[in-house]
């Protein structure tokens, strides 16, 4: 599928649309200006790509709202070269939001699908994070300490395993809830065992589940 001059008028009216909805970081915009969404889904949803909407993806996930791609990074605050763990790959277009922000990202998916299709499609557009096939819960000890983590997926708490993982003055971006609605929290790891959170409104987002789907 090719990128046209229709798809990228459809994403700077996308672009502001989230400006009015809030959004002000001109790095995240311009990387949602540029980023081809209609690659991440299916060739049914060409037409619909650039609307604010989540969509279908296959093994009963999604890929998540611009808005609350746009919200989540901004959050996060990602600087060149930052080192940032992503849960819930997906369809990998969080992930190469993140890329596109000049992060180093290792991403963890749990589902096998999605995790081949999406290590596919963003080698394919020269994209290359360190994709890892497993369970988000346990983050990536041995690539820790991390600048930024972001879970994509609805957590019923904050997994204590992502907090540890952060470097002192790194920032975790997670939604916690239920399955009706998540709040969106930003833990700054202000010491060994000193945490600063701050929430931010509701959200709906697919569960975080436990252990790895085949
Ligand atoms: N950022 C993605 C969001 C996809 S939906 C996108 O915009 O396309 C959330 C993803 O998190 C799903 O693909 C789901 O399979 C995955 N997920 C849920 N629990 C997980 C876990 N414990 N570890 C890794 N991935 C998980």
């Amino acid at each position: 599928m090719k990128d046209t001059y229709k798809h990228k008028g459809q994403r700077i009216k996308l672009v502001e649309e989230l400006i009015k909805q809030g959004i002000s970081d001109e790095k995240v915009l311009a990387a949602i200006s540029r980023l081809p969404r209609h690659l991440f889904l299916d060739s049914g949803y060409d037409k619909l790509a650039y609307q604010n909407k989540a969509f279908e993806i296959g093994s009963g996930q999604t890929i998540s709202q611009p808005y609350t791609v746009a919200f989540q990074t901004q959050l996060l605050g990602v600087e060149k070269g930052d080192k940032v763990l992503e849960i819930g790959t997906g369809s990998g277009y969080q992930t190469a939001i993140l890329l596109e922000l000049g992060a180093q990202v290792f991403t963890i998916e749990r589902q096998k699908e999605l995790f081949l299709k999406a290590q596919t499609l963003l080698n394919q557009m020269g994209y290359h994070p360190q994709f890892f096939y497993g369970d988000g819960y346990k983050g990536k000890a041995g690539y820790s300490p991390f600048d930024k983590i972001i879970v994509t997926a609805g957590a019923p708490f904050i997994p204590e395993a992502l907090q540890k993982q952060l470097r002192i003055g790194g920032i975790l971006v997670i939604p916690v809830g239920d399955s009706e609605s998540q709040t969106m929290y930003s833990i700054v790891r202000l010491d060994k065992n000193e945490f600063q959170r701050t929430s931010f409104g509701e959200f709906l987002f697919v569960p975080m589940l436990e252990g790895k789907q085949s």
